[in-house]
């Protein structure tokens, strides 16, 4: 048996292997360590001789519940089977590896969590890197849903396609750089697999993909010839997918060309800094902008909302296609929230389907279906006649299949099981066959009954028992006190404390019909659920488009039940680069906070009221609050969403660009100024002047001068170069002099009110440029101690004075309107008044007389001379 193991074992990899045996799965040696390790289970040994084999093992029924914390602790499990009866079986039971799970080929409810896409994705890096051939391939597929796409992209921007797909694995070859590297950005929750690297190859990938789909060509999806590096990571994945499932694949049905451009394009630092599906600070979706705004009463919902707010897009025509459907749904309570309440009553038929699919799909499994398919017509009725384009395309789409729900409901009864094999599945009248040996399993029963009945009657022993148990089967027990009147023709077969058992020929003849028969009705109720599955297997394609038409109309009725919770209003979509928001909430804090305390803000970018504002104000005002928060309502609007603010005119954005704070990067373990400089590098060299950038204190990661002086670089390169939207948020007040020097650049600032040597932050975005920093009172906020604070006071007048010029601002600044660019940065930052100045500027020329002019000028003049 051990070699069976080792072979076993050999075939999974570097999967743990849960190898079953009788009513356990046992592991051995260094998986038995590690499972001991992360399941808690207690590690026994095998072999108790001179080498003992570490074993650790858990009974059967607990598979699933080990299976999720083997993943969740990010390990591969591989799962061998008994695959005959070992009753049958003649020497060794014969096993056979049937899956391997991994975090990226979950299809199991038990391990997925419902809300989110699990996805495996594979990347194919250039072959010849060194002939500048830089495009690299990129695929991911769901197996519990059978979606399946790939793509050609820069090599550079790989990082922030994972971003975007945020798969629960990733495929990459053995030789490609440490995952952790800035080359391969992978995030952190995702697992990463090494495969060989000829799985990689074109040619391979190419027949991979080619007998799975049974095509000659792939021309057919819209691959052309420069999607090489995308087939070749999309072959990766089925490989690996056929390799581990040992399945059918056959819902995996098509491979979907994915072309970035129609789609908003955000990096994965942008992602990350807009906390837009997980926050920054856990990583975890509650708190997110997907958190706060799903109102999804579906798991299809959920998913879709998820993939809609990473894809946000940029054609307005499919946008305003989503507004007037969210918009209808708003402006009919009663409609939508018929139509929610119906939704409620469907289940996840995506995941049914793939569970169909790879052969997995249990009793209980195709009860659901129909229960869903019997929730349709409902459905289908209220989004009937409805004025927009997308409900009525919906409609249309929506395939009520009739005959898959007439055979099924004909079939299955209302609550059906999770195991296949004990029967219980399908109703009367079903299957004749099938009725006839239920007849006779449960007659025999009933006649076991009347055989008691009978047999006490003419023995006169009232208290005579027919019983089962699994040693004798049916026999007839007496108790002690009446043994003396059991009759001659029974025979005993067991004597216990109280009693003696006893079984007759009749008896025995009856248990064997009965017996089998209600054996042979399992088998034959195993076989037409079998057929049943293959049934809708077949249908699975029109069942998988009326699954995404349901979880489209979870999300659109969502979005319009958001916006009438929260108040949303439905936004103009222009091609223009403009903002114009009016009372602008930012859409988390706004939910956070309890409803009307948020202090709302309006925006306006594009045409005469500029493209660059510069937001000074204290720490804590809400300068980053505002600046995400217009971030944020763009991307809402591109998603076809309603947006928090009373009105809304949003222009296109190609991008969106979102560098804030540093501080949380320290945990990557990179320098937190490199980091900020790499990203704003990115920044500066791709974006558009449709873009949408917004900068949070950026320089703050070096020293003061360093610091504002890239600050004032940067908003002068995104203002003359690429003449983007552009907000930024910055505490060097030192900036708000740009405002005078472009003339794009408009100066805002957050309102505070001083009050008995307290600040009150009022979270009011208004016009002009802040004037102090606040920071000791802040800190007096934060409780820094009185003694350091009173200290710091002095410490910031003597500052003051030093160095603040008669207006308030530090000497370094310019003061008064430059003639040119230059050489405002030149005075910015010029050297210090030579003494000499001073002395001229003291001198009296009206009590000189020329003789001493002329002295007073030889003498500075020496010392001049003498200084440089
Ligand atoms: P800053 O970037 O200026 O340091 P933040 O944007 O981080 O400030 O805001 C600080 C805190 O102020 C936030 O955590 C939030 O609780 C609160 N805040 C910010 N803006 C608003 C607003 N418009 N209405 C109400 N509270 C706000």
């Amino acid at each position: 048996m051990m070699q069976q193991y080792l072979d076993a074992k050999n075939a999974c990899g570097d999967a743990l292997l849960l190898f079953r045996m009788g009513d356990f799965y046992e592991l051995f040696y260094d998986d038995a360590r590690a499972a001991a390790r992360v399941l808690g289970l207690t590690l026994t040994s095998r072999d108790k001789g001179e080498n003992p084999i570490p074993m650790a093992g858990f009974p059967y029924h607990q598979l699933e519940s080990y299976l999720a914390k083997l993943i969740a602790n990010g390990h591969r499990a591989a799962v061998c089977e008994q695959v005959e009866d070992p009753k049958l079986a003649k020497g060794l039971v014969k096993r056979e590896l049937t899956r391997v799970v991994s975090p990226g080929t979950l299809t199991d409810d038990a391990l997925l969590d419902p809300r989110e896409s699990n996805y495996l994705a594979a990347v194919a890096l250039p072959v010849r890197k060194n002939n500048g051939d830089s495009s690299a391939g990129i695929a991911w597929a769901e197996l519990s849903t059978g979606r399946f796409f790939a793509a050609t992209v820069q090599s550079a921007r790989i990082g922030d396609e994972l971003a975007r797909i945020s798969p629960a694995e990733c495929l990459l070859t053995e030789e490609d750089a440490p995952a952790s590297s800035p080359l391969f950005p992978v995030p952190s929750r995702t697992m990463v697999t090494r495969r060989p690297h000829w799985v990689f190859g074109l040619d391979t990938a190419q027949a991979t993909l080619q007998k799975h789909f049974q095509l000659a060509s792939l021309d057919g999806f819209g691959f052309t010839d420069s999607d090489s590096p995308a087939l070749r990571a999309a072959g990766a994945v089925l490989d690996y997918l056929c390799e581990t499932q040992k399945a059918s694949l056959a819902h995996i049905d098509r491979l979907t060309p994915y072309r970035g451009g129609e789609l908003l394009e955000i990096d994965e630092a942008s992602r990350r800094s807009l906390e837009i599906t997980r926050t920054i600070r856990t990583g975890d979706r509650e708190g997110s902008l997907l958190a706060v705004i799903d109102k999804t009463v579906t798991p299809m919902g959920a998913r879709l909302l998820a993939d809609w707010i990473s894809n946000p897009l940029t054609s307005i025509a499919a946008i305003q296609l989503r507004q007037s459907a969210v918009s209808e749904f708003a402006a009919d309570d009663k409609l939508r929230e018929e139509l929610r309440e119906q939704l409620r009553g469907v289940y996840d038929l995506e995941r049914l389907l793939s569970r169909v699919a790879t052969g997995r799909a249990s009793p209980r499994d195709l009860s659901f279906v129909c229960r869903t398919l019997a929730a349709l017509p409902k459905l289908k009725a209220k989004i009937t006649a409805r004025k927009s384009a997308l409900l009525s395309d919906l409609e249309t789409n929506l395939d009520l299949c009739p005959e898959i729900h007439v055979r099924l409901q004909s079939a299955l009864l209302e609550d059906c099981p999770l195991v296949a094999k004990d029967g219980g599945i399908l109703r009367g009248g079903y299957s004749g066959d099938l009725d006839r040996l239920r007849d006779l399993a449960a007659g025999g029963k009933e006649w076991i009954a009347r055989y008691q009945a009978e047999q006490a009657k003419a023995t006169g022993i009232t208290n005579l028992k027919v019983a089962y148990n699994k040693v004798f089967g049916y026999y007839i027990e007496i108790t002690n006190s009446q043994k003396d009147k059991t009759p001659a023709t029974y025979i005993r077969k067991q004597t216990t404390v109280n009693a003696e058992r006893y079984i007759t020929p009749e008896l025995k003849e009856y248990e064997e019909q009965v017996v089998t028969a209600d054996e042979r009705a399992k088998e034959l109720e195993y076989e037409l659920f079998l057929s049943l599955r293959a049934c809708v297997e077949r249908e699975a394609r029109r069942l998988q488009a009326t699954a995404a038409v349901l979880a489209q109309l979870d999300v659109l009725s969502a979005l319009a039940e958001l916006a009438r919770q929260r108040s949303y209003v439905c936004p103009t979509i222009v091609d223009q680069p403009i903002l114009k928001i009016v009372d602008g909430r930012h859409p988390v804090l706004d939910i956070r906070e309890s409803q009307g305390t948020f202090v709302p803000n309006d925006c306006l970018l594009g045409d005469e009221d500029g493209l660059v504002a510069l937001i000074t104000g204290p720490n804590m005002a809400g300068k980053s609050t505002y600046i995400r928060q217009v971030a944020l309502i763009t991307l809402l609007a591109q998603i076809g969403s309603h947006v928090p603010a009373r009105e809304a005119t949003i222009g296109i954005a190609d991008r969106i660009f979102a560098r804030v704070g540093a501080s949380d990067e320290l945990a990557r373990g990179q320098s937190t100024f490199m980091v900020e400089m790499t990203e704003t590098a990115r920044i500066l060299n791709t974006a558009t002047a449709r873009s949408l950038v917004i900068l949070d204190e950026i320089g703050r990661g070096t020293s003061t001068y360093d610091g504002i002086s890239l600050a004032w670089a940067i908003v002068e390169h995104l203002h003359d170069q690429l003449g983007c939207r552009t907000l930024f948020a910055t505490h060097y007040h030192e900036l708000t002099d740009l405002a005078q020097s472009l003339p794009n650049v408009r100066n805002l600032n957050v309102a505070v009110k001083e009050w008995e040597d307290h600040v009150v932050f009022l979270h009011r975005i208004v016009a002009g440029a802040a004037d102090k920093s606040y920071g000791i009172h802040v800190a007096r906020l934060a409780g820094v101690p009185k003694p350091v604070n009173e200290r710091a006071k002095q410490i910031l007048a003597r500052l003051e004075e030093e160095h603040l010029g008669e207006n308030g601002r530090p000497k370094l600044t310019l003061k008064g309107k430059p003639s040119r660019k230059g050489d405002l940065q030149l005075t910015l930052f010029a050297a210090p008044e030579h003494p000499v100045v001073d002395e001229l500027r003291q001198l009296k020329l009206d009590n000189l007389t020329p003789l001493e002019a002329l002295q007073q000028l030889a003498r500075l003049q020496s010392q001049v001379a003498a200084k440089s």
